[in-house]
């Protein structure tokens, strides 16, 4: 009978072993995670999790009982520390050995961090339940946060401090906030939703340096202008680092990620990777590619349990992803690397659309507060329709207008 062994217990990890089951897969399932928890959803962890709005529980993909019901076998707490391809077997650290006929890798990343500050106490980063149990005792009404690095995590924890009461300082590198992710009218319209919730939103800035406590917490960040920025607690939020060592370690291809093919195999055929660790050709351009959201680790969990049940898949759906913020949800689809316009629907109030147009199709889209709109969004980048500019800019011109006739139930 097969054997399938999952390392990383994360979203993909756990989507995975679920997907077997649902499709009657009948070998072993054996999903090892380097967590305490079974598998539990990320999103939350900056939003409201960290506000106190949801309970450690309800973070959980599936109950525990599942487990056990659906015959999974489930090691939470232990690490993988070693692959051996031409054995087929993973060593875990407590020296139980595992073998496979199919080994999916859905390692997932870490937090990146700054060097200098990696002892200092009162320096988070958010990856983990543990990373935020850690954070949320320092949350206190008045402390002073810097985060540094304004992409989504960091500007969500920005935003979840100021509902908590914290003195926020935002110090971001690029010119502008998600500079890397979003257009930069998205970038215009997040800065003043900040500043308006008081973040002190500072752009352009080089940190220099960073002043110590004896105690070896941080007490300062220092910029490249000579300014002191005080901070009781500080919050880095600079992106991710896959976790791709043991995929390394057993002579795997790596490459800012495990290096797989449309149908997520590594150049071994009985090794898979799958969600935020796997880099993998993008079905419409061609390049190699590797996405950090739940929806993307999902699909993946699902095409390669197909593949493995026999029916062979590959990932067809357009990326798409979200952030909240106060009370603002962002959606965004597609990709923007290549286009030749961008177009930009302001609608009433919080609401603003930008469109990234390549020879006047939807390549990609940002949405903010508006899911009727991004729904149309989403299609216009799926059929990839020709559209009118003058139309997609008009916020009085209904975007189901823009689908040929039979084709408008958005
Ligand atoms: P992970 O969830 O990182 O899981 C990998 C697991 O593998 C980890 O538990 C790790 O400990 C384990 N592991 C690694 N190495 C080993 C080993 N050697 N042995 C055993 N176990 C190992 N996405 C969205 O789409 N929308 C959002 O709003 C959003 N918000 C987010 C907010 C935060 C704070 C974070 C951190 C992420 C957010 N994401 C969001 C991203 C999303 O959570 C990730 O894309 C998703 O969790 C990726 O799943 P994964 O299984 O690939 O990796």
């Amino acid at each position: 009978m097969s054997r399938v062994v999952i390392i990383g217990a994360g979203h993909a990890g756990g989507e995975l072993a679920a997907a077997l089951r649902a499709r009657k897969f009948e070998g072993s399932v054996t999903l090892v995670g380097a967590e305490p928890s079974l598998p539990y959803s990320r999103p939350p962890l900056s939003k409201a999790y960290l506000l106190g709005g949801a309970d450690r529980n309800e973070l959980l993909l599936r109950p525990p009982e599942t487990y056990e019901r659906s015959g999974i076998d489930v090691h939470v707490g232990c690490v993988a520390t070693s692959l051996n391809r031409e054995r087929r077997v993973v060593v875990l650290d407590s020296g139980v050995e595992l073998a496979y006929d199919t080994l999916v890798l859905a390692t997932g990343g870490r937090a990146r961090t700054i060097y200098e500050l990696a002892d200092a106490p009162n320096v988070f980063t958010v990856r983990t339940l543990e990373d935020v149990d850690r954070l949320r005792k320092r949350f206190h009404a008045g402390a002073r946060l810097t985060v540094v690095g304004a992409g989504y995590i960091g500007l969500e924890i920005a935003a979840v401090a100021r509902a908590l009461g914290l003195e926020v300082t935002v110090l971001e590198m690029q010119d502008r906030v998600l500079a890397r992710v979003t257009a930069p009218p998205m970038s215009t319209y997040f800065h003043e939703l900040h500043t308006e919730g008081g973040v002190d939103v500072r752009v352009g800035v080089r940190i220099e340096d960073f002043e110590f406590a004896s105690s070896g917490e941080v007490t300062g960040v220092r910029l490249h202008d000579g300014t002191l920025v005080d901070s009781d607690l500080v919050l880095v939020g600079i992106g991710l680092v896959p976790s791709t060592e043991l995929a390394e370690a057993a002579g795997l291809h790596v490459e800012d990620g495990i290096v797989v093919d449309s149908q997520l195999r590594t150049a071994d055929p009985a090794v898979y990777a799958i969600g935020d660790v796997a880099r993998y050709p993008d079905p419409t351009r061609g390049m190699l590619r590797r996405l950090e959201s739940v929806p993307n680790a999902t699909e993946q969990a699902r095409v390669v349990a197909a593949t493995i049940c026999g029916e062979p898949a590959s990932c067809t759906s357009v990326p798409w992803f979200w952030s909240d913020q106060y009370d603002v949800k962002l959606q965004v689809v597609g990709w923007s690397a290549d286009y030749d316009e961008l177009v930009v629907r302001r609608g009433d109030g919080r609401h603003l659309s930008v469109f990234y147009l390549s020879d006047g199709r939807v390549v990609s889209a940002e949405v903010a507060n508006n899911p009727a709109e991004f729904a149309a969004a989403k299609k216009l980048v799926a059929t990839g329709v020709v559209v009118d500019s003058t139309h997609l800019s008009d916020p009085q011109f209904s975007l189901r207008g823009l689908f040929p006739r039979s084709d408008t139930a958005v």
